[in-house]
Order: structure tokens, then C-alpha cells, then sequence
């Protein structure tokens, strides 16, 4: 694929993206982060020194209700210098390809992308003043890309990250085990792992599913938006209802290598399917809670149980389409619209691109969902599948238009402040932030290591 033609994917595939849409980014971050000098090595200290009135504050009166105090944020940064904050799903490796055609010289990641058009939500920075000890990077590649093209472009993408722990040598290391992630953060750095999603990033083969293994990959989502050949998108028409007897080999192949089966995206046929099938526990590496949004996207009560019994984990999503029911409306009428003008125009996709643009600001969705709405998300998981069995998955950089209060990746300890808010412990607050997920990963490494021992394939 030349460059011309690898940018005509990403400029169309974009808007599909999680459901992003073309809001552009109206957003004004109030994380108070200093970024004005470029050493990392100073603004991790300056990170630590920052105990106190380091706080993401949403933009309503309702929400600065919600302020956590200096004391909270302060010992919120105490436990996440003990226990590394692991997010589960960061799209950082997807600007890269978007913005620059993977050129790493394209984005400056220790300087501050809030100046870029459009801003970032993510940078050294910002990770730092957010107290992150691990990250999943996701290497995301359209579900539109099929077959090869789609294995290049994961490969490509995979090759990003790998660019990035050598780019970065003082803030990011290459993580392929639990150990690896606890190990890491000690050394003060952040734990970077890598997460494909989408089963079309594998076209329907195990040996190229063990060779990401082998490049790092430590979890893949089965579908994105689309169907795959083995199983079904929660965002596409039922047509296996569950998953195939292949999809079922590919999900004992993940549990074989130790790579993490990841739910979110997938239907909910497709999550109970897997969840059947998996020796290992489960991921949903960025999902919210469908009692409390009715979005197909979203994990039932009955799944969310079936989590605590497979000892899986639901890292919860700062998506606002998928955490209030306003913002889920919202965007369902947006992409009504998108759909009847593609009709309208199928052969002049600028001119639907323009009119979308006047419809964003004809139809603006202030204060889409809030912090508080993600720990309302965090609480259900919580009460329906046990404290040991939630996480958090920002998906920053992978949708625009972030809740209140989470702008970006320097606002987890306002999250966390805000649990503590509301009653949970140190050792909740621990579990939430990285204790369950290394857990999870630990009891996937076992199982691996048991299956390969059983000679099974
Ligand atoms: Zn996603």
C-alpha cells in the first residue's frame, strides 16, 4: 500500500472508530499539569512532588461538587507509587498511523500534544501527572482492512509500539508478563504492553495469531465494529451467533500462548460463547455496564456474573456513548444522519463529510457524561461481579470528546479519589487501578504454562 493510499484508509476509517465521530475536539483539559519543560526524568519527579492540587475538575457546577480533596489525591498517589495504575486500552499506536504514517517523528510524545490539531489526550507528561504504571497500547487497524492488508497494517502498528519503547527508552518498557509490568514500575517507568484489536488482524490464521504472540501481543479483542469469520460484533447483524468451532480453536490457541481473550466490541452471544470455552480468565479491555447504558457494546448482568465465575476482569470505558443513555441517543442520531447522507452521496464523500460537520454544530451534546458516570460504571460492575473483577479502560486517543472531569490520561487519580469518595479502600482503590488485571494476567500465564505442559494445542 503506498502512503497516499494507506492515509485514504485512515481518513475513512476514523470515524468508524469506537463510534467516534467528527465533534472535533471541544474539549479545554483543566488537568493541571505542568509541561513546559521536555525532561522526563524531571517531570516524573515533578509528578511525585505534585502530591497536592493536582485534580481534573469537570466543567459543570454539579461536577465540581465532585472535587476530591488534596488529602485524597495525595493518597491516591501514595498507592499508585505501590501499585502501578494499569489502563487497558490506550490508541496512541492509531495517531501515529492517522497523523503521521507511523513516522515516529510526527508526534513528539514528551512534549505537550494538547498544542496538536486536533489535541491528544495522551503524552509522557501527562502519564506521568496521571501516576500510569502500565498501559496497554492497542494496535488497532480498521475492520474495513481484510486479509493481508489488514495482517501488514497490524504488523505495522505492532512495529509502532516496539518504536516507541526504543524512542523513549527512559519512560516506556516492553512488558510481556505480569512480573514484567510489577518489575517496571518499580524501576519507575511505564509497563507498555501491546493489544491487538480485532480477530481480522489474524485473517483467519493461528500461526499468524502465535507470531503477534511472539512480537508481544498480550491480548487480542475477537471483532472490532465488524463481524469476523468466527464470531460476531455487538455493533453488526447476528450471524453466528456466538462463535464458530474455529473461533473456538482461536480462543484455545490465546489460552495455549497466554494471550488474554478480550470482549469488548464483541456481541453478547459472542461474550457468553467465549467465556464457555476459555480455561483462562477473560478481558474486556474497555466496556461499560449495559444496565446503566443501553448500548449493545456494553456487558449485560448475566455476563458481568460470568465474569466472576471465569475470574475475568471489566475495565471500564470513558466513552461517553457507552456510559449515559443522553450521549448513547445522541450518537445513534448521528450516525442515522451519516447513514442517510452516504446514501444521498455515495460517490462524494466530501461533500458528506461537510454536511456532518454543519450537523455537529447544529446538534452540539455538551457535558456528554461525567467522572461520575464512569464511578457509577465502576460501582455496577462492582456490585454485580465483585471488587475483584473491575478495572479501568480510558480508550484515550481512540474517540474525542472526553467525559468531564477525564479529559485525558493525567486525570486517573481523580477517578480513583473519587471511589475513595465513595467508600472504597486502599486495597479496592488497588484492585481497581492494577491488582486485579496483573491477577488476571498471572492466571493466564499458569494457564498457559499447564496447557503447554498437557502438550495441548
Ligand atoms: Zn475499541
Amino acid at each position: 500500500m503506498t502512503k497516499a493510499q494507506r492515509k485514504t484508509h485512515a481518513q475513512a476509517d476514523i470515524s468508524e472508530h469506537d463510534g467516534a465521530t467528527a465533534k472535533g475536539a471541544r474539549h479545554s483539559c483543566r488537568c493541571n499539569v505542568l509541561a513546559s519543560t521536555r525532561h522526563p526524568g524531571f517531570l516524573f519527579l515533578l509528578g511525585l512532588a505534585l502530591s497536592f492540587g493536582v485534580a481534573c475538575i469537570g466543567r459543570t457546577a454539579e461536577v465540581e461538587t465532585l472535587k476530591p480533596t488534596d488529602a485524597q489525591i495525595a493518597e491516591v498517589r501514595q498507592i499508585l507509587r505501590e501499585t502501578p495504575l494499569i489502563d487497558g486500552h490506550n490508541d496512541v499506536p492509531w495517531q501515529y498511523r492517522k497523523r503521521a504514517n507511523d513516522d515516529l517523528n510526527g508526534i513528539d510524545l514528551a512534549g505537550d500534544t494538547r498544542k496538536l490539531k486536533p489535541p491528544m489526550a495522551t503524552d509522557i507528561p501527562r502519564l506521568r501527572a496521571g501516576g500510569v504504571g502500565g498501559q496497554f497500547w492497542s494496535v488497532y487497524v480498521p475492520s474495513t482492512l481484510i486479509g493481508s492488508v489488514a495482517v501488514r497494517a497490524v504488523l505495522e502498528q505492532i512495529d509502532v509500539v516496539h518504536q516507541m519503547m526504543a524512542r523513549y527508552p527512559e519512560t516506556f518498557e516492553l512488558a510481556l508478563t505480569a512480573a514484567d509490568v510489577e518489575r517496571i514500575h518499580r524501576a519507575g517507568k511505564i509497563a507498555s504492553l501491546i493489544g491487538m484489536e480485532g480477530g481480522h488482524s489474524i485473517d483467519n490464521s493461528l500461526a499468524i495469531l502465535r507470531t503477534t504472540y511472539a512480537l508481544g501481543a498480550r491480548y487480542m479483542t475477537l471483532t472490532h465494529i465488524r463481524n469476523v469469520d468466527w464470531a460476531d460484533s455487538a455493533n453488526d447483524e447476528p450471524k453466528h451467533h456466538g462463535l464458530t468451532p474455529f473461533g473456538e480453536d482461536v480462543v484455545r490457541e490465546m489460552n495455549r500462548l497466554g494471550m488474554l481473550v478480550d470482549l469488548s466490541h464483541v456481541s453478547a452471544e459472542t461474550m457468553r460463547a467465549a467465556i464457555k470455552v476459555s480455561q483462562a480468565p477473560v478481558i474486556f479491555s474497555h466496556s461499560s455496564a449495559r444496565a446503566l447504558c443501553d448500548d449493545p457494546r456494553d456487558v449485560p448482568d448475566d455476563v458481568l456474573k460470568m465474569v466472576q465465575a471465569n475470574g475475568g476482569i471489566v475495565m471500564a470505558t470513558f466513552l461517553p456513548q457507552y456510559l449515559t443513555e443522553r450521549a448513547r441517543a445522541h450518537a445513534a442520531l448521528h450516525k442515522a444522519e451519516r447513514d442517510r447522507l452516504e446514501k444521498l452521496y455515495p460517490d462524494a464523500p466530501e461533500k458528506v463529510k461537510a454536511a456532518m460537520e454543519n450537523w455537529d454544530v447544529a446538534n452540539p451534546l455538551p457535558h456528554a457524561a461525567a467522572l461520575n458516570d464512569v464511578a457509577d460504571h465502576i460501582d455496577h460492575i462492582r456490585k454485580v461481579a465483585g471488587i475483584d473483577h473491575v478495572g479501568v479502560g480510558g480508550d484515550y486517543d481512540g474517540f474525542e470528546g472526553p467525559p468531564d472531569g477525564l479529559e485525558d490520561v493525567s486525570c486517573y487519580p481523580a477517578l480513583l479519589a473519587e471511589l475513595m469518595r465513595r467508600g472504597y479502600t486502599r486495597e479496592d482503590i488497588k484492585k481497581v487501578a492494577g491488582l486485579n488485571i496483573l491477577r488476571v494476567m498471572r492466571q493466564a500465564e499458569e494457564t498457559a504454562a499447564r496447557l503447554q505442559t498437557q502438550g495441548q494445542k
